[in-house]
């Protein structure tokens, strides 16, 4: 049975290094790390997340403010707020909740972002840096899926990676810091060829597809590390449920270690948002 790499407690320790911080920067700087979260429209999924951040943020001491804005604002109006927040300097971190309507240009959206505020590691000059191996700041769920990683392998170099998925927020980013890490790094997306085996040869499958259980027992090398960022929502007898990318029950019989949906990446998402924001006013100390 695999080891499970419970997400909940990993995410515990990392917002009680966040609490630290934030209150060394207080003592030390007076300076009260702050989150700005943007949101815009009315996407319940959104709102449940935004609501998930700023609990989390307030819990660590951290500062948080919250823009929500109806879903006839334009980019102009939204342009003038990120400028704002831009050009604030109570404000170390700016999200904008995505997706946004579709009337609005999210590329653009990001791109106004101060990159010295985006804590989603979304801005061009952070995606480049990324890619160059420079310091940035690291979209927060490939960031939490590495801290989970480490638990499993403290040494990552020379493990065959496959990462399911080639989004900019999760796959690209996920594939960029295993490379970092020394491992070798195969992307698959929708039209990569018998994916199946890809994964089979695998140390470490990432799965972030966005499929319900795409990714089944037979894909998975006994004793490979399985990492799966996937929500999905499905309905039993009823009730909302929460399903990954990958059929843990299956999978747990077979894998080394697995982590679960929920209570895995999930949490270490939001951990790691509030360790950029946190990142992000100590070096905007300089
Ligand atoms: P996305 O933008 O929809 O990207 C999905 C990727 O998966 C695409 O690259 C797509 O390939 C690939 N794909 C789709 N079906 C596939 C298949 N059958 N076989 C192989 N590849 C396939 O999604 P995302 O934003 O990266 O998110 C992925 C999943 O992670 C979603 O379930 C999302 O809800 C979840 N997520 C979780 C967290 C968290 O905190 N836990 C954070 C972000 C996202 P193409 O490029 O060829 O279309």
């Amino acid at each position: 049975m695999a080891q499970l790499i419970d997400g909940k407690q990993l995410s515990n320790q990392v917002l009680q290094e966040v609490a630290s911080e934030v209150e060394q920067l207080r003592a030390e700087h007076d300076v009260v790390p702050t989150l700005a979260v943007v949101l815009v429209g009315e996407d319940p999924a959104s709102q449940v997340y935004v609501r998930n951040k700023v609990k989390r943020a307030k819990e660590t001491g951290m500062g948080s403010i919250e823009h929500r804005l109806g879903t006839a604002t334009t980019q102009g109006d939204l342009n003038q707020l990120i400028d704002q927040l831009n050009n604030d300097p109570q404000v170390h971190g700016i999200l904008v909740q995505l997706p946004l309507p579709s009337h609005l240009d999210e590329e653009q959206v990001i791109a106004a972002i101060n990159p010295a505020k985006d804590v989603d590691g979304f801005h061009p000059v952070n995606v480049g840096a990324l890619a160059a191996g420079q310091a940035s700041l690291v979209p927060c769920t490939p960031q939490g899926c590495m801290i989970m990683l480490r638990q499993v392998h403290p040494d990552l170099s020379g493990k065959n990676a496959v990462v399911v998925g080639r989004s900019n927020i999760v796959g690209k980013p996920m594939a960029a810091l295993l490379l970092q890490a020394n491992c070798t790094v195969t992307i698959a997306h929708s039209r990569t060829k018998d994916i199946e085996s890809l994964c089979r040869n695998a140390d470490i499958v990432i799965a972030a597809a966005g499929r319900m259980e795409l990714i089944n027992a037979d894909w998975i090398r006994p004793g490979a590390t399985v990492i799966d960022v996937g929500i999905n929502a499905i309905e039993v007898d009823g009730k909302r449920k929460l399903v990954g990318d990958v059929a843990f029950d299956s999978v747990s019989e077979i894998a080394g270690a697995i982590t679960p949906v929920p209570g895995g990446v999930g949490p270490m998402t939001i951990a790691c948002l509030l360790l950029n924001t946190t990142r992000a006013a100590r070096r905007q100390l300089a």
